[in-house]
């Protein structure tokens, strides 16, 4: 076609190119890790603006994460001159709070809506059971909150559900309490943030009409991990119901994923959503990219036999021309410390052949895997980065101080309240707190509203506070963020709190870094000059549509100057009040960003570090170098999911995504004793190392002399097994490896020794063990609770246990 010149193009292969150049209808494409879905997603963007189809407000693509989104915006900044500031490209709950940000009286919020947190989600939770006397051992909080996300993830309001037992009845019914807690103090989380914008497209026909009109281009990436409600908000963005019917509006939809890397369906994703979208859609292209760019051969394939264990796949083959390259580096550690210390060698000598640290990824399947390895990297004095972690945003002290900067914005905001109402000590006790909570309930308004009808000495004390939030508000008007913020650290007491606290410097210390992560918000988002109208595209042509009502534009299918529009609050013709004033503070961008971010973007966001995050969290990036570590049973695959057979596949689909984010190198280790939760724990090795193709693993055993280190720290704890190779001088059995069930390669070339009995076991002994099961004792050192013992099992294969821990019986 005429397009096809464009230079954009260059380098991608034919089927890519098809993607790309699609005509503007309904398309998906489905395609396995690292076909260069993402990239034709972006580059078909960028194709579609520079060949004029499309103007930079036209279009809306949802991307999973804010790391996604923002590396789409820099790729596409960088193919384009282009302000891509304006435009709708995020995630699902961006794009959501955007809308909502914009409509918000449409939606039925206060226009200084603030967004709830998981954290605090919880904290207002509990505080609602305390309220009403429910028994949180028979409705654990978190368990209210896993119910409630799941009823919006299901689009059900409380009055729409209706209950099987007592039991369900009572937690919708405190549901509904909650959710009239939340308007009550004007806060939304984060699922109601998508349904919230999903009511708003389904009630809202000249919203919903207008957004239709507008977004002629819809492009969607991860499709397979999109949940019920998901999909059906991108249903009203493109169409509408009939009789029931879906009719699409001729938006063109293009749907990316790959259903081998769904990993969200324990928070109601739908693979079933792309069958779904093919016939609701009726779409009649479906694309495959069948070759792989990211990994080297013995990577992919690794990943391509495990992922044929799944059942009812899709089916896709992958691909590469590049080469085999290096063998899967397979280690087997004593201990999680051991683990540790083997990471810390490794990436040190990746570090030596001039690798790069954010080019070294290490992944994890659970969030409390990542301390003992952020201990060892701390110790080496190696930079690093957790993505996903406990956030900045969400440290005591960050969250103190955002608290009281929320209630600056909106003083209704009851649990930030609770929050620092007493923090730093005012000497408010919860006794005065309660006489607060209950006048509000009396006066049916906000604690900040009610604390001035009470009398004595809480009251004097409640309305001083109050007064202060008071104040400072009117201290901070029409400063720069930057100096709201530091006029809350220092007259909201926090500071001088820390700085008085021995072991506060660090808490210091981030406290100064939310003055610096505000600064480079406000650098990134252009807030130099005052307010800005937040959803103001700057780069569209100012059209006709500028001063005009979408109605009143008739067919016009780009229609950019909606957000112009309802920013200079014109009426819309079909008799809807727009929302006047959506001008965001940057106080409340910010507030936004903190809630919203993963913490992506801290000021240590450049840095050269390595990087640390969840499988989870890894899906979509790519890295020279990928450690997956901890695989062991009843961590990876995770316990909870082992006892049926769909949890098992989807640990396996999760297990195929941190395979391959790896391009050149891959190392895989487990531990057989780990502490976690307090307890230690003797794991055996994954299944999913052993459904691995044979010729592309090489199984590594410990450097010599590595482990002294190690065992300085990890000796301490009781399950810590000291191994004895290293000090018994074994030979280097690393160049081969002893098959599978030798569980590495010096099984069995371990020079027996005369040690003394201990615990009646012995070298040469059949032993039974309840976990795994019948071996025999290839050797026994150590002394009284020192210990170990060396035994071959039939089915496990070798491995070294502490005898004061374990319980070998003789048999
Ligand atoms: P995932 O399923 O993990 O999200 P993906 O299908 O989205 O993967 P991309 O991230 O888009 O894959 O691409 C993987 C890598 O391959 C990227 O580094 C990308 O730049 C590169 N790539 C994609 N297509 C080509 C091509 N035609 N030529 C060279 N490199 C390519
Ligand atoms: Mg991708």
């Amino acid at each position: 076609s005429l397009f096809a010149e464009s230079p954009l193009l260059h380098g991608l292969n034919a089927e890519q190119l098809a993607a790309v150049t699609l005509p503007p209808e309904p398309a998906l494409i489905l395609a396995g890790a690292g076909s260069g879905k993402t990239r034709v997603l972006t580059t078909r963007i960028a194709w579609l603006l520079q060949t004029g189809q499309v103007t930079p407000g036209g279009l809306l693509a949802v991307t999973f994460t804010n790391k996604a989104a923002k590396e789409m915006l820099t790729r596409l900044s960088a193919l384009l001159p282009l302000n891509v500031r304006g435009m709708w490209i995020g995630t699902f709950h961006g794009l959501c709070h955007r809308l909502l940000r914009a409509h918000w009286k449409l939606a039925s919020l206060p226009q200084t809506f603030q967004i709830l947190d998981m954290q605090d989600q919880l904290s207002a939770i509990k505080r609602l059971c305390k309220q009403h006397q429910i028994d949180e051992e028979r409705y654990p909080p978190k368990q209210l909150q896993w119910f409630i996300a799941g009823c919006k993830e299901d689009g059900l309001r409380a009055h729409q559900m209706s209950p099987r037992d007592e039991d369900q009845r009572r937690k919708i019914d405190f549901y509904q309490l909650y959710e009239e807690q939340c308007q009550r103090e004007g806060v939304v989380d984060f699922g109601e943030l998508m349904l919230r914008c999903y009511e708003l497209l389904r009630d809202q026909d000249a919203v919903r009409e207008h957004y239709q009109r507008r977004f002629r281009h819809i492009l969607v990436d991860e499709f397979q991990d999109t949940n019920k409600l998901q999909y059906a908000w991108l249903k009203l963005l493109a169409g509408h119901d009939e009789n029931g019917r879906f009719v699409p509006a001729g938006n063109a939809v293009l749907a990316v994923g790959d259903d081998d890397q769904s990993i969200y369906a324990f928070r109601g994703a739908r693979v079933g959503n792309m069958a779904d979208f093919v016939r609701e859609f009726e779409v009649r292209r479906q694309i495959k990219l069948e070759q792989n760019y990211r990994s080297h051969g013995n990577i992919l394939e690794a990943a391509n036999q495990l992922i044929e264990h799944n059942s009812g796949r899709l089916g896709k083959n992958l691909r590469t021309e590049q080469g085999a390259g290096e063998p899967i580096r397979v280690y087997e550690a004593a201990s999680d410390f051991a683990e540790a210390d083997w990471l810390i060698d490794e990436i040190r000598s990746l570090l030596a052949e001039g690798w790069s640290r954010q080019e070294i990824a290490l992944l994890y399947r659970s969030n409390a895997q990542s301390r003992v390895i952020e201990t060892a990297l701390f110790r080496a004095g190696l930079p690093y980065r957790v993505y996903g972690g406990l956030r900045f945003f969400e440290r005591a002290e960050v969250k103190h101080a955002l608290a009281y900067l929320r209630l600056l914005d909106n003083p209704n905001d009851d649990t930030s309240l609770l929050r620092v109402v007493n923090f730093p000590p005012r000497g408010i006790g919860a006794r005065s707190v309660e006489q607060l909570q209950d006048a509000a309930r009396a006066l049916g308004c906000s604690l900040h509203d009610a604390a001035s009808s009470l009398g004595g000495a809480a009251g004097t004390k409640l309305s001083a506070f109050v007064a202060k939030i008071d104040v400072l508000r009117e201290q901070t008007e029409g400063r720069s963020l930057r100096e709201i913020i530091e006029l809350v650290l220092q007259h909201s007491g926090l500071l001088e709190h820390y700085r008085a606290d021995r072991d506060g410097a660090d808490r210091v210390e981030n406290l100064e870094e939310l003055v610096n992560a505000a600064e480079s918000f406000v650098l990134q988002e252009g807030f130099g000059r005052d307010a800005v109208a937040l959803p103001l595209d700057e780069t569209a042509p100012a059209g006709p549509g500028l001063t005009q009502s979408p109605a009143s534009q008739g067919l016009d299918p780009d229609a950019d100057g909606f957000e112009a529009f309802a920013a200079a609050s014109v009426q819309v013709a079909a008799g809807i009040q727009s929302d006047s004033g959506e001008t965001l503070s940057p106080l409340a961008a910010f507030l936004t960003h903190a809630a919203l971010e993963s913490g992506d973007n801290q000021a240590q966001a450049g840095q050269d570090a390595i990087q640390l995050m969840t499988v989870h969290a890894a899906k979509g990036l790519e890295f020279d170098a990928v450690f997956i570590t901890g695989l062991e049973e009843g961590l990876f695959p995770h316990e909870n999911s082992q006892s049926d057979r769909d949890g098992l596949e989807e640990e396996r689909r999760l297990m195929y995504v941190a395979i391959t984010r790896a391009r050149k190198r891959l190392y895989l280790s487990h531990a057989q004793t780990r502490m976690l939760h307090g307890q230690t724990r003797y794991n055996l090795r994954s299944r999913f190392l052993d459904e691995l193709p044979e010729p592309c693993l090489k199984w590594i055993s410990p450097k010599q002399g590595g482990w002294g280190s190690g065992l300085g720290r990890g000796g301490s704890g009781p399950g810590t097994v000291q191994p004895a190779w290293g000090r018994s001088g074994l030979g280097d059995p690393g160049s081969g490896r002893g098959g599978k069930d030798a569980a590495y390669s010096g099984a069995g070339s371990v020079p027996a020794q005369k040690a003394a009995p201990a615990h009646g076991i012995r070298a040469g002994m059949q032993v039974f063990h309840n976990k795994f099961g019948e071996g025999k004792v290839l050797t026994v050192e150590g002394q009284g609770d020192d210990a170990r013992a060396q035994v071959n099992f039939a089915r496990h294969g070798s491995k070294w246990l502490a005898l004061a821990i374990a319980k070998l019986t003789p048999v």
